[in-house]
């Protein structure tokens, strides 16, 4: 059985999942939560109350946004939110002073949009030899 990133656009569609592991989607800053001097929880909204975002356990999506000198920066991060956690997900996220991302972050308001895509899927081929001996013989 072969896994692919299209499948996943389908399974996520048929499913009701908003992420998209091909295409950046824009999601709303509803609330922002200082927690330390470098460190906030961001809650953005999905479309619907009941909407799902489609991240399984384990996973990572990416963030893009802009550096202080306006350019473009992608980053990995993964929510502290379930898939359970219906209509809504929550970064925390450590803002460094001279980080590219962090700017993003820092500088986000409440009714800002994010631009995120995800989950970040690994092709493989489930029938590979070296698959099935690593998922059924674990190495030590
Ligand atoms: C799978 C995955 C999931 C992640 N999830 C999260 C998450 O949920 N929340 C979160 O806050 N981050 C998370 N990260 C880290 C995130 O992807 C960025 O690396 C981080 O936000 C810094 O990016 P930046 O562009 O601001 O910093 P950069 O521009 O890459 O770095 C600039 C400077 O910031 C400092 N810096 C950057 N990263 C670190 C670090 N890890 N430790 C110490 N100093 C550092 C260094 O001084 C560095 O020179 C995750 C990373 C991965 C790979």
């Amino acid at each position: 059985m072969c896994i692919t990133a299209t499948g996943v656009v389908v399974l996520n569609s048929l499913l009701g999942r908003c992420l998209d592991p091909e295409n950046f989607k824009q999601f709303k800053l509803v609330k922002r939560i200082q927690l330390s001097h470098n460190v906030a929880k961001f809650t953005f909204a999905l479309p619907t109350p009941t909407s799902v975002l489609g991240l399984p356990i384990g996973q990572h999506m990416s963030c893009r946004g802009k550096d202080s000198l306006g350019e473009e920066v992608i980053k990995a991060y993964t929510p502290t939110t379930l898939d359970s956690d219906l209509g809504h997900f929550e970064l925390v996220i450590k803002m460094y002073p001279q980080g590219r991302m962090s700017h993003h972050f820092r500088e986000m308001r409440e009714g800002d949009y994010l631009a995120v895509k995800g989950p970040k899927v690994k092709i493989f081929d489930l029938s590979h030899p070296t698959y099935l001996s690593h998922c059924y013989f674990p190495q030590f």
